[in-house]
């Protein structure tokens, strides 16, 4: 009897246009029958917050979408206009298969038809030391992809915002959450309040750390202790454009044995890499420890400091070749404060229980920090939306 009643139940969902995961979620968790939430808040609208917008309102649910800056994304940022191809100023690799694309997106009457490259450089080179060596025997190791001609934030362009865009608030930084009464109500720095039966707070760890927002009643003590203990170092991107190539597909600067997501971790790439791009763009990706000597300085200084290591790596190419750069730094994005949180030692994920832990089962928390083996990426941050929510509709 259970399983007919579900399978039609799953049924009626594809027809409405709700995808069959979402859909099994909401049947296997209980909220077929329950009530589920009609009006729900999200406080940030980067990978997580957007995502999770898209798949309330998939399910029938009104949101609103808060965010503090002036453009959504997070984390995921494009320059347009400074190559010939869009830039990803912040994510710009797919660390997993493509199909996680998919699994964002999931609803399969959605075509997925995005051009997708295999990131597999053939040509490393390490400075360590004072030395340059060849280190080609890494591209035995080391394959990822990435957008072939857009952008993570293209996808989200594409895929996700055209469900929320309308319910989305710019230029409004949440202040405090009260959920003391019967309705959760969220105010802005700018005296907006907006209010729902439940909340779903996706803003960087470091916002939680640094309490950007206050809690009433304040979160319970194990739980604010926990979010403090996750890392999240600093991050920086650069772009420079050269007149001529004379840099390989990777330049890592430790022992050759890191190129993926890093504990302090600095490389500088051929940001044009399968991009089918004429320019010679290079890129300088640097996290934690390794980005702190940048993130400190102004814009103009970043690009002097690069400049000045590449000259003495390449012999005084970079000054020769330079037409033009664009800095990125993450550390100084007022809502953002950082890079990713990352897993040292793993005592992060003992933790993550604890910090998922909904407030009386009204505020619930998403975001890269809590994306759990995911951790760190864009399509972490995905899935721990699609998991929040599946959490606020089964509340
Ligand atoms: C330099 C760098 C390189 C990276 N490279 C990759 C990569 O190649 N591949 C990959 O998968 N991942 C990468 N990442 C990680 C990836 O970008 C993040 O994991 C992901 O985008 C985080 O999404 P999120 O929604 O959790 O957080 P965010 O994107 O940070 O979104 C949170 C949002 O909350 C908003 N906010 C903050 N405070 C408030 C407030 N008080 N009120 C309202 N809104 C608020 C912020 O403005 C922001 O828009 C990189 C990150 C960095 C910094």
């Amino acid at each position: 009897m259970t399983e007919i009643t579900r399978h039609l139940f799953l049924r009626q969902c594809l027809a409405l246009g709700l995808s069959s995961s979402l859909a099994a979620a909401l049947s296997a968790t209980g909220v077929f029958g329950a009530s589920k939430p009609s009006k729900v808040v999200i406080v940030g609208a980067g990978a997580a917050g957007l995502t999770a917008g898209y798949l309330l309102r998939r399910a029938g649910v009104e949101v609103q979408i808060v965010e503090a800056a002036k453009q959504i994304g997070g984390r995921v940022k494009r320059l347009k206009g400074f190559a010939d191809f869009p830039v990803d100023l912040g994510a710009e690799w797919i660390h997993d298969e493509p199909s996680v694309l998919g699994d964002i997106v999931d609803d399969p009457s959605v075509l997925m038809d995005v051009e997708t490259i295999d990131y597999e450089p053939q040509q490393f080179q390490s400075w360590v030391d004072g030395r340059l060596k060849q280190q080609n025997w890494l591209r035995r190791v080391y394959a990822e992809y990435k957008f072939k001609t857009t952008t993570w934030y293209g996808f989200f362009e594409r895929f996700i915002v055209p469900t929320v865009r309308d319910q989305i608030h710019l230029n409004s930084p949440v202040a405090s959450i009260d959920y003391s009464g019967s309705q959760v109500v969220v105010k802005t720095k700018r005296g907006q309040v907006f209010k729902g039966d439940k909340v779903i707070v996706s803003v960087p760890v470091t916002m939680l750390q640094r309490d950007a927002i206050r809690f009433d009643p304040p979160m319970p003590k194990a739980q604010s202790r926990a979010i403090r203990g996750v890392v999240m170092g600093d991050g920086i991107k650069v772009f420079v454009e050269f007149s001529k190539r004379f840099y390989p597909d990777v330049l890592i600067f430790d022992r050759g044995t890191k190129v993926a997501l890093g504990g302090d971790y600095k490389t500088v790439y051929d940001a044009a890499f399968g991009k089918g791009s004429r320019r010679h763009i290079l890129g300088l990706f640097a996290v934690n420890a390794q980005a702190g000597p940048y993130v400190r300085l102004s814009d103009r200084d970043v690009g002097a400091k690069l400049i000045g290591e590449l000259d003495q790596i390449y012999g005084g190419q970079a000054s020769r070749y330079y037409v033009k750069h664009v800095v990125q730094n993450w550390s100084k994005e007022p809502y953002i404060r950082g890079s990713y949180s990352y897993d040292f030692d793993d005592a992060e994920f003992d933790s993550m229980a604890e910090i998922l832990a909904p407030l009386q089962q009204r505020v619930f928390f998403a975001g890269e920090a809590l994306g759990g083996r995911n951790q760190a990426t864009v399509h972490g941050a995905c899935q721990s939306a699609h998991q929040t929510v599946k959490r606020v509709l089964a509340s």
